[in-house]
């Protein structure tokens, strides 16, 4: 990172500008906050979160669903990530789920792996990081400037501009690269290609709300092989929609790339067909989510990626592993780094 010498002996003074208001981008504010830099998060979406997402569905006055759509639960390897969820279990914020999950010929997969979540939803693992940290949604960037004077100017969609001294990028890989096109930044050919390199799996996520009581296993998570169902949950038997059946189907991503344009209702179908055993239900509702970007299908193998000489970090699940924990631990890595150059 480069900092003049003025910056170097205020760096109290210094901002940073956060694209990403998922769990990376939270990550970075936070322990950037605990160094004393200001640092504001600018997210597009109307929450924040971006993949720990929940939604709801309300059907009536006392029939509403409350669905995680997005990632469904989370383990730990690390035991720095360790040390974050030990906190967020004694808060409140966290609980453990199952010691792995059924699957459809009755044996339990990683029968003695944790199995984490929020307890309120995941959404609200987000929520808790954002609680002291500057924030701004529904504030999608679409052009970035690095000036003569060292600083970052950006341009939201909503025309709002912020300026830093420091640009920190957790979006998506191929979000990132369509910002820079946009903005002409240019990357050398190397570091581009291996950028392009990172790729993602789709995944359409389909919310439905049951009049009965689903016959998913009691855990309230079932993995199953992917064609087309890869995962479905009941988020009533997980315990954060007490107020109605609602259940999350994600279908695999050969599904979800044949099925990307096809209409909802036509997707919905057979997806509820291949789910019938489980619904064992009409549904009342349902809503259709399509994840473009779910998760890395390839990772960029460091935990993120710093370019000095424009005071630009890349970070996020695709620099790690694609996970929850990939995407805590590049955020503590890129907080880190940014922290030892002062
Ligand atoms: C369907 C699905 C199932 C999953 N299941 C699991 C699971 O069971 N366990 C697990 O550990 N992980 C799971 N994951 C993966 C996990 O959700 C991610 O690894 C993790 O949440 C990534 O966090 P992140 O901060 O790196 O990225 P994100 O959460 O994607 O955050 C990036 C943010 O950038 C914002 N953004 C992008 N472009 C712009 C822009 N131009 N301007 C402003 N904001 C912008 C987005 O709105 C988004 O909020 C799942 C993901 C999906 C989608």
């Amino acid at each position: 990172m480069i900092l003049t010498n003025n910056q170097r002996t205020n760096t109290k003074l210094l901002s940073c500008l956060i694209i990403g208001g998922g769990i990376s981008g939270l990550i970075i504010a936070t322990q950037l906050k605990r160094h004393g830099i200001k640092a504001t998060i600018l997210d597009k979406g109307r929450g924040i979160g971006g993949r720990l997402a929940t939604r709801r569905i309300r059907h009536s006055s006392d029939i509403e669903g409350i669905f995680d759509y997005g990632a469904q639960h989370f383990t730990v390897s690390n035991l720095q990530f360790q040390a974050w969820v030990d906190e967020w279990i004694k808060q409140g914020i966290v609980k453990e789920w199952a010691q792995g999950f059924p699957t459809t010929d009755g044996t339990i997969e990683d029968y003695n792996q944790t199995y984490y979540r929020g307890i309120k939803s995941n959404r609200s693992i987000a929520k808790h990081l954002a609680k002291d940290l500057d924030i701004h949604t529904s504030t999608k960037i679409i052009d970035l400037k690095w000036q003569e004077n060292s600083k970052w100017l950006i341009q939201a969609e909503n025309g709002a501009n912020f300026a830093g001294d420091i640009l920190i990028i957790t979006a998506p890989v191929p979000q990132s690269l369509a910002l820079f096109d946009n903005s002409e930044i240019t990357l050398t050919p190397e570091l581009r290609q291996r950028l392009e390199q990172v790729v993602y799996h789709k995944c359409i996520a389909v919310l439905a709300l049951l009049e009965q009581p689903s016959h998913i296993p009691e855990s309230g998570g079932l993995f199953l092989d992917g064609n087309p169902l890869s995962w479905i949950a009941s988020n009533y038997k997980k315990g954060i929609s007490p107020q109605g059946y609602a259940v999350t189907l994600h279908a695999g991503s050969e599904f979800s790339e044949t099925h990307w344009e096809s209409d909802n209702e036509n997707l919905v179908n057979q997806l509820f067909k291949a789910a019938s055993p489980w619904l064992n239900s009409n549904v009342i509702k349902y809503q259709v989510h399509r994840w473009r970007y779910s998760q890395p299908r390839t990772v960029y193998g460091e935990p993120y990626l710093a370019l000095p000489e424009i005071s630009l970090i890349m970070a996020g699940d695709a620099f790690v592993a694609p996970n929850i924990e990939g995407a805590v631990l590049s955020g503590l890595a890129a907080a880190e780094y940014f922290s030892s150059q002062m």
